[in-house]
């Protein structure tokens, strides 16, 4: 039986970097879920679908194949063989994300792959429905938050440091209102699993947080 972390939580909570390191200190296979949802809203954005043309969503979907690979231990997503890793990182596919991951075409889609590739290794998984939906049974289960002012502020550094001009309120009101969304919609919305841990990051280092999911492992 493959063991699996689920770790699920609003955005810029650090789900993804403190998955990273788990997954680097305990040999498993990281799984970025949010990746495959943002490779989807590329495709729409791509096809000019606006978030609202949900009918437009479920068909154009089916036309997307979404495969995951992994070089020199990092995730790479394909959107119909192409690696669409250094494109799905922007706001405006972060938003789109937001808007077409309420399709419950999508989620199907997407959700079997999440499934499958937890059947055949050790996984730390992050996203909104992990332990909620895609992995009900994981072994640990983590909801991982923090202010939505110290997730805009961490937002806003990380676009920063890769040179993307950026505006604190409006990634601050971006990120309340995706929250919301995903908080609210009717499929798999995000939130706190029955058996999960709560860790709030807000007063926490990267390093603390690893430690103590690590710990639960045990
Ligand atoms: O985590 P990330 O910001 O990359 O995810 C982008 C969007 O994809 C989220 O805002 C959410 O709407 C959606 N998502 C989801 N279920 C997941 C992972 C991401 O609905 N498991």
């Amino acid at each position: 039986m493959s063991y699996s972390i689920a770790i699920d939580g609003p955005a810029g909570a650090g789900k993804s970097t403190i998955a990273k390191i788990i997954a680097r200190k305990k040999g498993f296979i990281y799984v970025d879920t949010g990746a495959m949802y943002r490779a989807m809203a590329l495709f729409m954005l791509r096809n000019g679908i606006k978030p609202e043309e949900t009918d437009k969503i479920s068909a154009k979907c089916r036309e997307a194949d979404i495969t995951i690979q992994y070089k020199n231990g990092e995730q790479v997503v394909l959107l119909n063989g192409e690696n669409v890793n250094g494109l799905i990182r922007t706001e405006e596919v972060g938003n789109m994300a937001s808007s077409s991951s309420v399709n419950g075409d999508v989620r199907r889609k997407l959700v079997e792959l999440q499934q499958q590739l937890a059947k055949t290794a050790d996984v730390v998984m992050d996203g909104r429905d992990i332990g909620t939906c895609v992995l009900p049974q994981a072994d640990i289960k983590i909801y991982l938050t923090a202010s939505s002012n110290v997730r805009a502020k961490r937002r806003y550094n990380e676009l920063r440091g890769k040179g993307i001009d950026c505006d604190m309120e409006q990634i601050e009101s971006d990120i309340i209102e995706r929250d919301h969304r995903d908080m609210t919609r009717e499929i798999s919305p995000l939130k706190q699993a029955e058996d999960a841990v709560l860790v709030d990051s807000s007063d926490m280092t990267i390093e603390e947080v690893a430690d103590k999911i690590i710990s639960l492992c045990k």
